[in-house]
């Protein structure tokens, strides 16, 4: 709740859209129906608040199953996000369109996932990164149909981020340097989808000059210090 008053004042206040995201684990954790009406709350109150058409999304983070996004598509998400990035090819494409012929059917928007990021975030965790490959990008969204996508550049996620053994250690400093983070994929895979919305996972501790490049290479993170 005090999270809900803090983002929607400041949305009310800003009149800026604003999604609001929750993994699968926090939605367990809050009842389902209590977050359907905990988020159209949140839209009377920021109506209360003098914003006369508030532009709030609710969006489930992670999906790891057809039948979590589907549910979530049934209880109001606005958004919700399938990561089959963990299977093979075929089967994440598979898997990705299923989810977005359901969810279409009820104006919801689907993100999907194209290479593994390192680290662990709710329930999904993986030990290794995998670059998304720029010549599956086009062929991935056409046949799935989503209308986002996330990809592996090397950014990673959550609270284990890496290990020493990725590190370099600055000789100066003596202090370990994450893997510099691979800007010709993002590059090539914009060249691939232009203006097709690309998402950054686990960019939470990217510096502010690689922020810059992102947005030199397309990305709109304006003043951002780190996102989801
Ligand atoms: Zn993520």
């Amino acid at each position: 709740m005090e999270q809900l008053q803090a983002i929607i004042k400041a949305s009310a206040e800003t009149k800026s859209p604003v999604i609001l995201q929750v993994s699968k684990g926090a939605r367990n954790y809050a009842n389902q129906t209590l977050l359907r009406y905990m988020a159209q709350g949140a839209v009377e109150y920021a109506k209360e608040l003098g914003w006369e058409h508030p532009q709030i999304c609710l969006h489930l983070d992670h999906g790891d199953s057809f039948e979590l996004c589907k549910s979530c598509v049934d209880f109001g998400f606005s958004s919700v996000m399938i990561d089959a990035s963990s299977l093979p090819y075929e089967e994440n494409i598979a898997l990705t369109k299923k989810v977005v012929e359901y969810a279409h059917q009820y104006d919801v928007t689907v993100e999907a996932e194209l290479g593994v990021l390192a680290g662990v975030e709710d329930e999904v965790s993986s030990a290794v990164s995998h670059y998304t490959k720029p010549e599956e990008v086009v062929d991935f969204a056409t046949r799935t149909g989503c209308d986002s996508l996330a990809i592996s550049i090397g950014t990673s996620h959550g609270a284990y981020k890496f290990t020493p053994e990725q590190c370099t250690r600055d000789p100066k400093t003596g202090r370990l340097v994450p893997p510099p983070l691979a800007f010709d994929v993002l590059d090539a895979i914009m060249e691939q989808l232009p203006g097709f919305p690309i998402v950054l996972h686990g960019s939470s501790s990217v510096p502010q000059e690689y922020v810059d490049m992102i947005n030199q290479y397309g990305g709109k993170l304006p003043d951002a210090v780190g996102c989801s």
